[in-house]
């Protein structure tokens, strides 16, 4: 029992150690720094729902986005593309604004 454990142990093979192409490796490890511009600057507007907002994209060139609002049959009109809806508490909902329609 003892010498079967013994052998197994000692038939662990030792690590190896593999040289490491510096110069390829550098050229790997380099970070990807590609910025995809700047994130754009997001506004938040309450609608119909209590306690939601609607996360409104800012662009200079908004002409006014109409989107189909998912807690009413209606649709409802923001100055910009709508990135999505966000739960708030009732004391940061009241403060904003609220959306065209
Ligand atoms: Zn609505």
């Amino acid at each position: 029992m003892t010498a079967t454990r013994a052998s197994r142990t000692a038939a662990r093979r030792p690590r190896v150690h593999k040289p490491i192409n510096s110069a390829h490796g550098s050229k790997a490890a380099k970070p990807v720094a590609r910025t995809v511009g700047m994130p754009a600057e997001q506004v938040l507007y309450r609608f119909c729902k209590p306690g939601w907002a609607v996360v409104v994209e800012k662009v200079a060139t908004a002409l006014g986005t109409r989107f189909v609002c998912p807690f009413c049959p209606a649709s409802h009109r923001v100055p910009g593309p709508v990135r999505g809806f966000r739960k708030m508490r009732r004391a940061q909902w009241i403060k904003l604004r609220r959306v065209a329609e």
